[in-house]
């Protein structure tokens, strides 16, 4: 693996500067709400206030980047919404930071700069090129170093860096990706719509620590929307 240096830490630009829709006070109103919908984690909480959501949406969208939902990015996918991507993150990091978090849906990049703030490393895979060609775009113009992106389908992970401490999917499946479970750490987290056929479901997959009784635990967090995690690539 390349040795960049691992930060962990926003390089950012000032927030306060631009216009009104990315003004300090305009992101607080999201951090406000997000308090007030039950995120509790500080750290979680200060990634989503640090990072300028309004890059990782079209120019005509900006001015809706601090609103609580999630917008189009086109080729038919979204960006997720901030609370959505706080419950998830806030659910993958429960118990104590995270070294190597793998993300399958890249997207817009946002919830991968997110991670990126809290995790020392993040891999993060795409399946449509043009989406993954401008994450790559903006993670790379936000300086951020302790990530690595690559174009395909990720319901195979990444196994070349597994095993993760954390797996964070961003599309819904109608179960769990085997060798997703597979390549967690022990004690890893893998957090996940499931999309049952009668409506989707966040779920959290833990693996156990080896021992007397290996194996995984699950549980249902809340209901969501996603769009589908689809095989091959685009
Ligand atoms: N976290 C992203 C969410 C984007 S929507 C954001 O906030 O911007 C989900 C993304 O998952 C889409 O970009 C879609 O193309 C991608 N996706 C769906 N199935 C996939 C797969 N098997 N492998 C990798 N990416 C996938």
């Amino acid at each position: 693996m390349a040795a960049d240096p691992v930060s962990g830490l926003l390089q950012l630009p000032d927030p306060a500067v631009g216009s009104g829709m990315t003004s300090l006070r305009t992101r607080e109103r999201l951090v406000q709400r997000l308090l007030a919908t039950g995120i509790q984690n500080k750290a979680v909480i200060e990634a989503l206030r640090q990072v300028p959501r309004h890059l990782f949406v079209e120019e005509a969208l900006a001015s809706r980047a601090y609103e609580d939902s999630s917008l189009p990015i086109g080729w038919g996918q979204t960006i997720s919404q901030p609370y959505m991507v706080a419950r998830m993150t806030e659910a993958l990091l429960e118990a104590g930071p995270v070294q190597r978090v793998l993300e399958v849906g890249t997207g817009s990049g946002y919830q991968t700069a997110v991670l990126a703030a809290l995790a020392q490393r993040v891999y993060s895979v795409e399946r449509i090129s043009a989406l993954q060609a401008r994450a790559e775009q903006r993670l790379r113009a936000l300086k951020l170093r302790n990530l690595r992106l690559r174009h395909g389908d990720g319901s195979a992970g990444w196994a070349e860096y597994a095993p993760f401490e954390g797996i964070l999917v961003t599309a819904a499946a109608s179960g769990i990706p085997r060798q997703l479970a597979e390549q967690l750490a022990p004690g890893g987290r893998l957090v996940l719509p499931i999309d049952s056929g009668r409506g989707q479901v966040l779920v959290r997959l833990i693996k156990k620590r080896r021992g007397r009784c290996p194996g995984y635990q699950h549980e249902v967090l809340e209901p969501v929307t996603f769009v589908p995690l689809l095989s091959g690539v685009a």
